[in-house]
């Protein structure tokens, strides 16, 4: 019975079909280009997007899976963390669709959307990927698994246990690594959002041209920490004052910088794995993991420890609804009733390790 999902949490409004066994039935997303000048999300018009994007979404994604409303078994919604009026917007649709119906709407945690992300049973695509899932064999990674979550606005390695079953080893002290790459961008002139900018134009860039610092590298603990880089990144710049950069020069900047935070989550990652032997496979996670550097890097301190390594394909890093209606799919899968989130309220934070498995929920 086909789940429905719906994404608003950032300036993605995604809408998201897909059948008991995880394969997508329809998908669409709008990413949201009214930011782009102004160099950053604005919350207000974002919400405001949303709610405009959100009927005419819902209704191509019905089209696209050649199904009637009617057709659907649960709705599900990202219901925080993130931008309050966009998760609003998103949560309250799904909640009214699901009450006219009388289906039961399931809350789901953005991030550990991202995180469960990795096992959506796909076609694989891209240089970081290993292509044997089929419909029969059970989602993979099995867990346990160490989740390396960056995006947008997290920074953090996740001991993922099981469905609903987290522990966080480490995060950012300051700047979340996706919020890094984008002020990075805005330094280099490289406008909006930044991190695949960066990557571009990091490929005609030497990534020693630069020695910048590597924040907490070789310290104890998975902790992350980004300022100190940005500072270093704009003190290079600062010298050209107002006149543009030469190309060159933010092309071995950007390129210094991504080596930097290549350095920097391998050294981090590798902590987290000696504080989680368990781990049988290294997966990274969120929009940051579009990352081909990074990708590349990790996968290789993954080969080195002998374990597996596993990335979403590079569509599903960033923000999209079919990684909502995954992570519906694995609560689901518990086995238990879905559980009636309705009464569940928006949240701007929500940590990990307050999820649970939904048939936890629904039995109370
Ligand atoms: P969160 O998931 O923490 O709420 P978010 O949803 O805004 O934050 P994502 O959509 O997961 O974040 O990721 C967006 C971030 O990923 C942006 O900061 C963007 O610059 C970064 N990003 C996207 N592609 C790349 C890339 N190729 N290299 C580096 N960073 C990237
Ligand atoms: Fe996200």
């Amino acid at each position: 019975p086909p789940v429905l999902a719906i994404e608003s949490s950032c300036d993605d409004t995604g809408c998201a079909i897909l059948d008991a066994d995880g394969q997508v039935l329809g998908e669409s997303l709008l990413s949201q280009e009214s930011h782009a000048p102004l160099g950053g999300v604005v919350p207000e018009i974002a919400a405001r997007a949303h709610l405009e994007a959100l009927p005419a979404l819902v209704d191509l994604t019905l089209e696209r899976a050649g199904l009637q409303l009617d057709d659907i078994a649960v709705f599900a919604a990202t219901t925080g963390p993130g931008l309050i009026g966009g998760v609003i917007v998103g949560s309250t649709y799904a909640k009214g669709l699901a009450m006219a119906l009388n289906r039961p709407f399931m809350a789901i945690n953005h991030i550990e959307a991202h995180v469960l992300t990795p096992r959506l049973p796909e076609p694989a695509q891209g240089p970081a990927m290993t292509s044997t899932k089929t419909d029969s064999t059970p989602p993979s990674p099995a867990f346990p698994y160490l989740a390396l979550l960056m995006s947008g606005g997290h920074c953090q390695c996740v001991a993922v246990e099981g469905v609903g079953r987290y522990r966080q080893l480490g995060a950012t002290i300051d700047d979340a690594a996706g919020e890094a790459f984008d002020k990075v961008a805005k330094m280099l002139g490289l406008g909006w959002p930044g991190g695949p900018a960066v990557e571009k134009l990091a490929r005609e860039g030497d990534p020693h041209a630069y020695n910048l610092p590597r924040p907490l590298k070789g310290r104890a603990g998975c902790d992350f920490s980004f300022s100190g880089l940005k500072t270093a990144v704009a003190r290079q710049i600062a010298p050209y004052g107002m006149a543009p950069l030469p190309r060159q020069v933010a092309a071995d900047l950007a390129a210094s910088f991504q080596q930097a935070v290549a350095d920097v989550m391998v050294d981090r990652a590798a902590n987290a794995l000696a504080l989680f032997p368990e781990a049988t496979t290294l997966v990274v996670a969120g929009g940051v993991a579009a990352n081909t550097v990074l990708r590349t890097r990790l996968q290789d301190l993954a080969r080195a420890h002998g374990i597996g390594f596993q990335a979403p394909a590079l569509r599903l890093c960033t923000d999209n609804a079919v990684m909502i209606g995954w992570a519906a799919l694995e609560h689901l899968r518990q086995g238990g009733p879905a559980p009636d989130d309705l009464d569940l309220p928006p949240r701007p934070r929500w940590p990990l390790s307050e999820c649970r498995p939904a048939p936890e929920r629904a039995a109370e």
